[in-house]
């Protein structure tokens, strides 16, 4: 269900513009505004969830869908190098988008994944 005030269900219904980058029946997949990496894709579900832990405890196959459409992306990307996939889940995570997405960062190296 979409949510009203929702960015990323907006960037879904077309309210919003996003570079779009590829799309399924189930999936949408977009450039980040504010890249971290030369190569940084947001991947998100087009049905609306707060973040992985309840997608993945809802709807187990559709969390499976949007893996799968980040590593074919990172393939079509060319990110033979390696890559990093990241699901930011609750506050601790610095998670400010509450729909979930997952990060693709890649095309270079990436560094240590976090700084303590
Ligand atoms: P997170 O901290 O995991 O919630 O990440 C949210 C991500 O969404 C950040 O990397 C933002 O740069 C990105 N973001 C926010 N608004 C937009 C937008 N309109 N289009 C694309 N990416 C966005
Ligand atoms: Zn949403």
């Amino acid at each position: 269900m979409a949510m009203t005030d929702c960015l990323f269900c907006k960037i879904v219904a077309g309210e919003l513009p996003a570079t779009k980058v590829a799309e399924t029946d189930a999936t949408l997949a977009f450039r980040d505004i504010n890249p971290q990496a030369p190569t940084h894709i947001l991947v998100i579900p087009k049905a609306h969830y707060v973040n992985a832990a309840e997608m993945v405890l809802a709807d187990p196959d559709l969390t499976t869908r949007v893996m799968e459409e980040a590593v074919k992306i990172a393939d079509s990307e060319e990110l033979s190098q390696g890559y990093r996939l990241l699901f930011n889940t609750g506050k601790d995570s610095g998670q400010e988008v509450f729909h979930v997405h997952l990060h693709i960062l890649g095309g270079k190296p990436l560094g240590p994944m976090v700084s303590v």
